[in-house]
């Protein structure tokens, strides 16, 4: 496990345009009670906020998972960052992959998402990116709990055929199979969103090691339950842990605080 960055309750971010958007944050990693070793990773470090989970034998996953925080932490010497930086970084994480972690018989990789901040214009986006099977959500009052990530796994290819049903793919035996990752000697293929920076919403960046033991409607409700980033990650932790602890499980949560001198709450 690599952990770069800290917790921040009270952030500004100032855009070009002079635009001031309050951040907070926390993340937090746990090995779980199965695993002999954390190979989850994460990066919060503005502009960036990431999660990756690594995969491979005898710790490799963590050489991983820790190459892809590290080389995207890299791109944090800005304010905001873009598609390129991120593009780049990722494909300096596989050639760092090969040379630490070398050829094992099952291949070394990992998972990425995570969001950075980003400008279209003078407009401050988040840029949601994934490349596996940890995700991203959004909290909202008036939308409640968004996924914004598709899975790159065999069980969601099964639900996108209509196969089986988006319940039926949690418990799926091939639930743990992704079907693109950071590594292998193969070039990245992130997918990229872009979702506005919407005034009193939350984000949450996990690992599998969450969304396998919690389900979304617990997840949502922890959200919506208000209370400090920090607490909320500790909460989902916690119930991970509660249920079963089978995978190591990370979190972090993103609060965007509503802009000083804006009307009112979320757009
Ligand atoms: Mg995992």
């Amino acid at each position: 496990m690599t952990r770069i960055g800290h917790d921040s309750d009270h952030d500004v971010v100032v855009t070009p345009a002079g635009q001031r958007i309050g951040l907070s944050w926390s993340g937090l990693t746990d090995i779980g009670k199965r695993r002999a070793v954390n190979e989850d990773s994460l990066v919060t470090k503005p502009p960036i906020f990431a999660v990756a989970d690594g995969m491979g034998g005898h710790s490799a996953g963590d050489v991983a998972s820790a190459a892809v925080v590290t080389r995207l932490a890299g791109e944090a010497a800005a304010r905001f960052t873009a598609r390129g930086a991120l593009d780049r970084a990722l494909r300096r994480a596989v050639v760092d992959i090969e040379r630490r972690a070398g050829h094992s018989d099952l291949g070394t990789g990992t998972t990425v998402t995570g969001v950075a901040l980003t400008l279209v214009g003078d407009e401050p986006y988040w840029l949601v990116f994934n490349i596996g099977d940890s995700r991203v959500y959004r909290q909202t009052t008036s939308r409640g709990l968004e996924r914004l990530t598709i899975d790159h796994s065999v069980v969601q290819e099964l639900v996108d055929a209509g196969e089986i049903t988006a319940d039926e793919a949690d418990g799926h035996p091939q639930s743990n199979i992704i079907t693109r990752a950071v590594g292998f000697n193969e070039l990245p293929v992130p997918d990229y969103r872009l979702v506005p920076l919407d005034p009193g919403s939350r984000l949450l960046l996990c690992s599998d090691g969450l969304t396998k033991e919690v389900g979304e409607k617990k997840i949502a409700a922890v959200l919506a339950h208000g209370r400090p980033a920090s607490a909320t990650a500790g909460d989902l932790v916690e119930l991970a842990l509660g249920g079963g602890g089978r995978d190591n499980v990370t979190v972090v949560v993103v609060d965007v605080a509503p802009f000083p001198g804006a009307a009112h709450g979320e757009g």
